[in-house]
């Protein structure tokens, strides 16, 4: 199969710099992004100036339709999808009696049913193909219980629940699943905590700083790697020892 990545909410963050090592180490790859257009599009022009090969892609991961048409996309552009990241994620803080049934749906939509929409799009060329590989993006909050982040680290616990059950499942067809669970990294999803927490989260990291997305990124790449060929069902923690 040939190298062709698709990485959800790859506009920022995370995923742009997953996206960015992966088309920098040869991989065809599908920018996707939800309202950021010019975030995607400037990293396209980026990559495509180096000469990697990429694509922009517009699809909220939440609407099963309209990733049906991304995936679609990709498979007429570049060729069906071998490796898919399932990074697009929203994040927020409230205390649980707080958590309104519009949040609570929310986040499942795009945390949890987003990565649900995406696997059953590639998943037909990968069974065909009997190889691929998916990764899904969890959290230390799905490790581990989260005060004030109940929705959020809910659905954290699922993706590590779905990449388990999934990679038992597809292990006979040679599909791998895995899953990485970044401590706390420096990108816009931050913004919505008080400065003064980012300090004392990174007092709170045995390393002593707080992640990358390049460090995220480079957990993708291993996995991702066939040097990884016998590694399925697993949780790669990249926290700087945070959860120690
Ligand atoms: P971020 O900086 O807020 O970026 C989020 C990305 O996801 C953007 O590209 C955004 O697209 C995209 N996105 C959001 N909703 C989407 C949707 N419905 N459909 C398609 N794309 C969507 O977040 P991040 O920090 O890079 O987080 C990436 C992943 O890592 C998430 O799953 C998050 O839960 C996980 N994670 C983050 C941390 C951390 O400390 N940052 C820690 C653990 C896990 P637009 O640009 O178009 O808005």
């Amino acid at each position: 199969m040939e190298k062709i990545a698709l990485v959800t909410g790859s506009s920022r963050g995370i995923g742009r710099a997953i996206a960015a090592l992966l088309a920098r180490s040869g991989w065809a790859v599908c920018i996707n992004y939800r309202v950021r257009r010019d975030c995607a599009e400037d990293l396209a022009a980026q990559l495509t100036a180096e000469g990697c090969r990429v694509m922009v892609c517009q699809a909220d991961v939440s609407d099963h339709a309209a990733v049906a048409a991304m995936v679609h996309r990709v498979e007429e552009t570049f060729g069906p999808v071998s490796l898919l990241v399932n990074n697009a994620g929203i994040a927020g803080q409230a205390l649980f009696q707080d958590v309104t049934d519009q949040m609570w749906h929310r986040y499942f939509a795009v945390n949890v049913d987003g990565a649900f929409h995406c696997t059953q799009a590639v998943l037909p060329h990968m069974l065909h193909e009997h190889e691929g590989c998916i990764i899904n993006i969890s959290s230390i909050w799905g490790l581990r219980g989260a005060s004030c982040e109940v929705t959020y680290s809910t659905t954290k616990h699922a993706l590590i629940g779905l990449t388990r059950s999934l990679a038992a499942e597809l292990g006979p067809s040679h599909i791998r699943v895995n899953c990485v669970a970044p401590g706390v990294i420096k990108t816009d999803m931050l913004d919505a905590l008080p400065p003064e927490a980012l300090p004392q989260l990174a007092e709170d990291t045995p390393l002593g700083r707080l992640g990358t997305p390049e460090d995220i990124a480079y957990a993708i790449a291993f996995l991702a790697d066939e040097k990884a060929s016998f590694i399925t069902g697993q949780v790669l923690t990249s926290d700087g020892g945070f959860l120690l």
